[in-house]
């Protein structure tokens, strides 16, 4: 039975072996691109982001560490919201009706990420090379983006280890949820022990 110390040193371990893969994938695909991304860019902030449990614990982590609790609630309840869209839409057609909208992830401040240095891998690895203004809605443009497969792969497996770790093999292949949703999961993990936490579901994009 995992405890909440071996969650918090599976988090460090997790974070570590996320850090590796980013700066491998840095170091042999994006450095040999001219990339578009900026600080202070940031209508990909505008999408829906899917995130897997072990993210959404160590960002729930870090806001109860650091006492953000108006921010830890505002991204909860932003991931409640993009969750009811899942129940009712396809993932293509949440993203969609998300983005329309134009209501900025709750991390966004003053248009930059206040969770930067632990900010999901599919933010991490979000690398484009077709023009910034292209990424801002409703310019119906192609946006292109760099191969992401071994940070995303690596997150992958870090979550199947962890789901495995708490609930055995039959759960090990969740997919990722709204960033919200999984930070709200992660505080409960957190506060009241991994076992807070009968299962996972699977409802995904
Ligand atoms: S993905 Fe697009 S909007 Fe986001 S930082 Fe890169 S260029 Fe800017
Ligand atoms: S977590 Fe940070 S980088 Fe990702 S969408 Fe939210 S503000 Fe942007």
């Amino acid at each position: 039975m995992m405890t909440s110390k071996d969650l918090l040193r599976f988090l460090r371990q997790a974070k570590e072996a996320r850090r590796k893969a980013l700066q491998r994938w840095n170091r042999q695909v994006v450095n040999g691109y001219r990339i578009s991304c900026r600080p202070g860019c940031d209508w990909c902030c505008y999408q829906i982001v899917a995130a897997g449990l072990w993210e959404g614990a160590l960002l729930a982590n870090y806001l109860i560490q650091t006492k953000q609790n108006k921010l830890l609630e505002a991204v909860m309840r932003q991931g409640e919201e993009q969750a009811e869209l899942y129940t009712e839409l396809s993932h293509t057609e949440a993203a969609d009706v998300w983005f329309v909208k134009q209501e900025p992830c709750a991390f966004l401040q003053d248009h930059r990420c206040a969770v930067y240095a632990l900010r999901p891998t599919a933010c991490a690895a979000h690398c484009v090379v077709s023009p910034a203004a292209d990424c801002a809605p409703p310019t119906g443009k192609m946006v292109a983006g760099l191969d992401s497969e071994e940070p995303t792969v690596t997150s992958l497996l870090i979550d199947a280890d962890l789901l495995r770790l708490m609930f055995g093999e039959d759960q090990a292949v969740a997919q990722p949820q709204p960033l919200g949703r999984v930070v709200a999961l992660g505080a409960q993990l957190l506060l009241k022990g991994p076992g807070a936490i009968a299962s996972f579901e699977v409802a995904h994009p």
